[in-house]
């Protein structure tokens, strides 16, 4: 087990495919060049990059994990889980992900009607040409387009006056059952991870709530080690992991060079006593 845990290991990463900014073949460069051994790519609710990543890992000498991240609503909040190891090509799956992609343009558009009120015109024009898949549009691509424009100094400035959740343009969405993504992603042969935890603002009584029906609808996994997580959290997640019996994973969340505090293979290894979610798979 030493030897899996010692791995570099980064199961959690974007391109254009969704809210990234390196094509997927550059986010396996990336990765390959900072010494990733195992690798996914896991766009927000698409797997369209994911051959071109696998051709592009393998060039690279990496393990490759097919992966995507899903949006979820869970307690009226949006959860994200991974799905690792997943069979992209199983219909069910590919069918539930191409459904989110059409929610998330119609909230877009309601998105944009929101700026607009706010002062900012034309948003959804302008946010589009920073989405490289238009179905894949999210609020990283208007944040983008808000910096680029001078409305905002800084991504974190766009999420905090305009985006963010309950701010004025944010747009309330219903995205998929816990339920059902977690029997997509097992019908796809993959694990169902929940993505950093800690940044969810659930009481304690809810995250216990969460992680039961988590595991009692079929999850096997939580991120433990996250570019989302302060190091503080690395232990307190080990300890959510050890005490509901869930596998632990590991992934920077790697968006851009220049937007994401933590590069493609940058974070440390899992703490003792867990147990990798690529344990056997390597
Ligand atoms: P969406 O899926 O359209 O709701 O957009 C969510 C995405 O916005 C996340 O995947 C992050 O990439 C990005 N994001 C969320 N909050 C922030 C933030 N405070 N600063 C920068 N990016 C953020
Ligand atoms: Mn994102
Ligand atoms: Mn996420
Ligand atoms: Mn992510």
């Amino acid at each position: 087990m030493d030897a899996v845990v010692g791995l570099n290991v980064d199961l959690h990463s974007h391109s254009t495919m969704s809210d990234g900014v390196l094509a997927p073949a550059d986010v396996a460069g990336r990765a390959g060049v900072n010494g990733v051994q195992v690798w996914s790519l896991t766009d927000h609710d698409e797997v369209a990059g994911l051959p071109e990543a696998q051709k592009a890992a393998q060039e690279a000498g990496m393990q490759f994990v097919p992966g995507v991240e899903v949006s979820v609503t869970w307690a009226r909040r949006t959860i994200h889980i991974l799905g690792l190891g997943i069979d992209f090509t199983e219909p069910e799956l590919v069918a539930g992900l191409s459904g989110i992609r059409t929610r998330r343009v119609e909230r877009a558009k309601e998105m944009a009607k929101r700026l607009d009120d706010a002062g900012v015109p034309d948003s959804y024009e302008g946010a589009l040409p920073y989405a490289t898949n238009p179905s894949s549009i999210s609020r990283t691509h208007f944040a983008r387009f808000l910096v680029a424009k001078g409305y905002c100094k800084n991504m974190r400035m766009a999420f905090d006056k305009y985006l963010g959740d309950n701010k004025s343009a944010s747009v309330p969405l219903n995205w998929s059952t816990l339920e059902e993504v977690i029997s997509w992603i097992n019908g796809a042969g993959g694990r169902a991870v929940i993505a950093h935890p800690g940044r969810y603002g659930y009481s304690a009584i809810e995250f216990d709530a969460l992680f039961n029906q988590f595991k009692q609808m079929g999850g096997v996994a939580i991120e433990v080690i996250t570019g989302s997580h302060f190091p503080n959290q690395y232990r307190e997640y080990a300890d959510v992991a050890r005490h509901y019996g869930f596998l632990a994973s590991c992934g920077s969340d790697f968006h851009s060079p220049s937007e994401s505090r933590v590069d493609l293979g940058a974070l440390p290894r899992l703490p003792a006593g867990v147990k990798p979610v690529w344990h056997d798979w390597v």
